[in-house]
């Protein structure tokens, strides 16, 4: 098999909530620059990544793909996944130029997209490929809720209709305020109203100083918090690892991290509990891989940052041993052949062959802006 061209394009999609904010943004749409890779066995793949729908840094994302990455791989059999990432990282004119950044998250959907060529053309869904099983219990915890522009009346009511209406068995706040206080008492009033089964994650964003952190992490000792992701900017090692020693809630981090060298460090500095690999950020799947054996070889536990919305990361997830939870966010269902599926708080197992990837073609035509 042989590729012959790659095509290029950008959706940008609404955000189901019609308008939500974190501790650092407010989105109105999900940018999905992309790629489809064609091959002479008619076999078509599709790879992504996920943006905050900025049209110009989309295109630019696209245009590396087209200038730098294709002419590396027309002629090449995509089925050669690790060999051409391989020679596309490394190609030293482009490895000088771009080690992270906008060459990274294009080298992520050109690798998901000869991921999602190998699965069909073995005619697996990719988390088979990759040695997953059928009967993988994948929990389920809701992110497309709890945000920080909520009013506590607003979140009290989102957090129970996710748990009530939806059947989640966990949940997502966002934390953030100039004071960590207001974040302290609209999470205590979260858990009373939902009781003390259900778990609450809590994310940051990177927004907080290590004193900040530091507080929050103390002052929420008695919420029975499953993880603080982001408390403090994505690249200190040393301040997570201080954060970490101080406080008694478990910290998540990794969906800014750019490389499984990146994971690496903040494994052998204790700065880190829970591992969120993404696998548009980490220039697909052959790193995502990495991240999650690195994990997996410290008994820490990997959750998987779902930058792409879930699609990708619901197979890598079914694969990997130490993948126990998935990010759950809607705002790419009507996008995809095979949209992503909760029941009862747990996942369903997807069935087609590929990577969950293949963009439908009137979703094509509805959100393309480039
Ligand atoms: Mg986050």
């Amino acid at each position: 098999m042989k590729i012959t061209s790659l095509e290029t394009f950008v959706l940008h999609v609404p955000v189901t909530s019609g308008g939500v904010a974190d501790a650092l943004h407010t989105l109105t749409h999900w940018g999905v620059p992309g790629v489809i890779i064609h091959t002479d066995a008619g076999i078509d793949g599709y790879g992504y990544l996920g943006t905050h729908a900025h049209l110009a840094s989309d295109r630019l994302i696209c245009r590396w793909i087209e200038e730098c990455y294709a002419p590396l791989l027309v002629g090449e059999d995509p089925r050669d996944v690790q060999a051409l990432w391989t020679k596309l990282f490394r190609h030293p004119p482009l490895q000088w130029v771009g080690r992270a950044g906008v060459s990274h998250l294009a080298l992520g959907a050109v690798d998901i997209a000869l991921w999602d060529i190998k699965a069909k053309a073995a005619g697996e869904p990719l988390w088979q490929l990759l040695g997953g099983k059928a009967e993988k219990t994948l929990t389920a915890y809701n992110t497309d809720g709890g945000w920080l522009n909520f009013s506590l009346d607003q979140l009290l009511a989102d957090t129970r209709e996710s748990v009530e209406g939806r059947g989640f068995k966990a949940v997502k706040i966002k934390v953030g305020h100039e004071n960590p206080s207001t974040d302290l008492r609209r999470l205590e009033a979260v858990r009373r109203a939902l009781g003390p089964e259900i778990r609450i994650m809590t994310d940051a964003n990177g927004r907080w100083d290590l004193p900040t952190a530091t507080r929050f992490g103390l002052g929420a000792r008695d919420l029975d918090l499953v993880w603080f992701e982001e408390p403090i900017w994505y690249d200190d090692v040393e301040g997570h690892r201080r954060l970490a020693e101080k406080i008694p809630i478990p910290v998540a981090l990794g969906e800014q991290l750019y490389t499984a060298e990146h994971f690496a460090a903040f494994v052998a500095r204790d700065a880190v509990h829970y591992l969120q690999p993404d696998v548009t950020r980490l220039a697909g799947v052959t790193e995502f891989w990495r991240v999650a054996e690195l994990g997996h070889a410290h008994r820490l536990p990997v959750v998987a940052h779902a930058g792409d919305m879930m699609h990708v990361h619901l197979h890598l997830s079914v694969a990997h041993p130490a993948i126990h939870w998935l990010e759950y966010i809607p705002w790419l269902l009507p996008v995809f052949e095979e949209p992503a599926e909760v029941r009862d708080g747990v996942m369903v197992v997807p069935q087609k062959p590929g990577a969950g990837s293949t963009v439908r073609s009137d979703a094509m035509e509805r959100y393309r802006v480039a």
